[in-house]
Order: C-alpha cells, then sequence, then structure tokens
C-alpha cells in the first residue's frame, strides 16, 4: 500500500522553507514533483478481468520520487544528498528534463514546461544539461571528440559549420582540455580527461545550470579536486547553477551554498550549507553527518544509521524514516511529517519539531 502524503496545501505551505535565498526568480523550480516507475494504465477490461481471477495482479509500483519540491536560482550551488536508493538520480533527470514527473510541475524561469510551444521547450531544456558519473558510458565511443562536443551546437544553431571547430576548441579550452587532441576517440583519453569533454559537451549548448550526478565519484581522488575546482571556475566564469548530487558529504560541505537531503523519494530537510552542518534537525541528517570521517575529532568508531534503507516498492507508512529512527513515536507510523521552515531558509519534516528543538 502506498503511504500517506502530505496534503497539498501543507506542501505549497513549506515552500518557503525550501527556496534558498530570497530574490531572483528560480531558473528551475520544481512543484509536488512525484516519479513512479511500473505504472501501467488500468483499463476497465484488465480491472474486470482481474475480478474474475484472470488476470495477473498490476506489478509493483516504484515510488522513486514523492511529492518534492526545490527551486535552485542563477548561480546558485544546490548539494542534493541521500543514501543510495533515495530517488536524487531520478530528481536529478526530471530536473535535467530527461525524465517527465508522473505529477507536478517543472518550471524554467518561472514558466511551467507544459505551458510551452515546442520551440520554447526546447530552449529551456537546453539551459539545463547532465554531467553523468561514468565519463566513458556517457560519451559515444565511436564518435571523435570534435563531433561530441560540436555536434549539440551546430544542430540547435550556436555554431554554422564553418564556425564549428572554433566553437568546439574554444569550449574543450573552457573545460580544460587541449584542442589539439579534439579528433581523438574517447578510449584515448584518461578518465578525468574523459569527465571534461562531457564537461565541454554540457557547455556547446551555452546552459544556465548543469546537474551533476556524482560527477567525480568515479574519479581519483587528485582528479577530483581538479573537476571541482573547474566546476567553480565555470560558475565564477559564466555565472552557471549547479544541482550537485553526491554522496560525499565532504564534497557538498567544501561546495554549495544550500544543501536538501532525500530519504526514500522525499525533502527530510533543506537549509543553507553552514546552517545544515552546523545545526541539523532532522534525525535521518543528524545520522548521515554522524557518518563522516573528521580529521579534528580523530573518531576511532562510527555509528552507522540502523538498518536498511526500506525499499520503494512498499515505503514505510507515516514518516518513511520511522523503522530506522530513534525517536520514532506512535504517530510518526501514521503521519507523515510536513517539511515546514524551523529557521530562516532552514525547513524540516519531523514530528519532534512539532513541540520545539530535538532532544
Ligand atoms: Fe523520527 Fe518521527 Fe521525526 Fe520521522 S517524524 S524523523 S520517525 S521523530
Amino acid at each position: 500500500m502506498r503511504a500517506a502524503r502530505p496534503p497539498e496545501d501543507a506542501r505549497a505551505a513549506a515552500r518557503p522553507g525550501d527556496d534558498g535565498p530570497a530574490g531572483a526568480t528560480p531558473l528551475v523550480e520544481l512543484r509536488g514533483v512525484s516519479r513512479r516507475f511500473g505504472e501501467r494504465p488500468d483499463g476497465w477490461l484488465e480491472r474486470g478481468l482481474r475480478r474474475l481471477g484472470l488476470a495477473q495482479q498490476p506489478p509493483a509500483v516504484t515510488h522513486a520520487v514523492d511529492g518534492v519540491d526545490l527551486a535552485v536560482r542563477p548561480g546558485e550551488v544546490v548539494g542534493l544528498v541521500g543514501e543510495s536508493g533515495c530517488g536524487k538520480s531520478t530528481l536529478g533527470r526530471i530536473a535535467a528534463g530527461l525524465l517527465p514527473p508522473s505529477d507536478g510541475e517543472v518550471l524554467v524561469d518561472g514558466r511551467p514546461l507544459d505551458a510551452l510551444g515546442p520551440r520554447e521547450r526546447l530552449a529551456a531544456r537546453l539551459k539545463v544539461q547532465m554531467v553523468f558519473q561514468d565519463p566513458f558510458g556517457s560519451l559515444n565511443p565511436r564518435l571523435r571528440v570534435a563531433r561530441i562536443v560540436g555536434e549539440a551546437a551546430r544542430l540547435h544553431g550556436l555554431a554554422d559549420a564553418a564556425g564549428e571547430d572554433d566553437y568546439v576548441c574554444a569550449q574543450l579550452e573552457r573545460a580544460g582540455l587541449d584542442p589539439s587532441l579534439r579528433h581523438r576517440y574517447p578510449h584515448q583519453f584518461s578518465g578525468g580527461q574523459r569527465q571534461r569533454i562531457g564537461i565541454a559537451r554540457a557547455l556547446a549548448v551555452q546552459p544556465a545550470m548543469l546537474v551533476c550526478d556524482e560527477a567525480v565519484a568515479a574519479l581519483d581522488v587528485s582528479i577530483q579536486a581538479q573537476i571541482l575546482n573547474l566546476f567553480m571556475d565555470l560558475r565564477d566564469q559564466l555565472g552557471l547553477a549547479y544541482l550537485f548530487i553526491s554522496h560525499d558529504l565532504g564534497v557538498i560541505e567544501h561546495l554549495c551554498d544550500r544543501v536538501v537531503v532525500m530519504y526514500l523519494g522525499r525533502v527530510v530537510e533543506s537549509a543553507p550549507v553552514d546552517a545544515l552542518f552546523a545545526g541539523p534537525r532532522h534525525p535521518y541528517t543528524r545520522a548521515l553527518l554522524q557518518e563522516i570521517p573528521r580529521i579534528a575529532t580523530r573518531r576511532a568508531h562510527f555509528t552507522p544509521i540502523r538498518g536498511e534503507i526500506p525499499s520503494p516498492l512498499a515505503p514505510p507508512p507515516g514518516c518513511h524514516f520511522h523503522p530506522r529512527c530513534p525517536h520514532a513515536m506512535p504517530r510518526c507510523r501514521t503521519e507523515a511529517p510536513v517539511l515546514r521552515g524551523v529557521a530562516p531558509q532552514h525547513a524540516s519534516a519531523c514530528h519532534l519539531d512539532d513541540g520545539g528543538a530535538l532532544p
């Protein structure tokens, strides 16, 4: 059975606590976005046959993302964290326009994508580009780098045939790669160089935001630092915004302005990075932060979050975190907590916040 969701008006009321710095219109905004996999439209014939025992039960539905509000403003770096399987990659793909939501709305520059015509929708989609975790799997091994980087720009009229080569060289330089290597194939590059090719390809369509899905997780530590520095340089040069998806809280703390914590498809906490690391409110965020090894404290033991993340095929009712939460109360098993403001720009979804500070 599907777990109870916070009512729409309650989620709408929670948006002010989840919307980061006030001011500019969000570049990308997700409103009440959900995504389910394995869902099939159930016709009257199928329902009738099932009642007669002549058809199989419908396949289980995976609730990957459940009623999420998220906004990224121009130039802002938002970190999206949570355990594997919490829905953060699915949410990133929805933000980048690679996956449509099952419910909810995606707005680019304050305008709903569904209300745009084909040309405007394409322009809105180009504004948000994705950088993937696997720098090899995301590049076509049969194409030379020049074609990988230049194809989309030519297709969308950003470079003509005569100027394409110069345009490609400029993107490669911007991504920190020697343009003289542009006639090679992806397999002739190292992992870090391939990631730079992926970044050059994303930059070639002149985006305003990059969604980076574990973009440095597959790289050596020294190369990770170079790519992270590149992201920050590009932010300074081009004013790019980022949705930075990572399980590495050290990277998130170093890089982001604001952090959004997800658990089993829902946002459980959102705050400016300093506030979140100095004073996490939600028990899940607290547990996550306790797992970070810190040289200053030199702890010999870490306290892992007890239990496994439940299956998104059957999320626990009420608060999804209740089977693992040391503070769970009877109401946590039946009533989904609403994401509400607990401090300026700081929101948390926990019933303990109803009665004041956490223990
Ligand atoms: Fe724990 Fe209840 Fe808060 Fe969920 S709502 S995090 S179960 S105390």
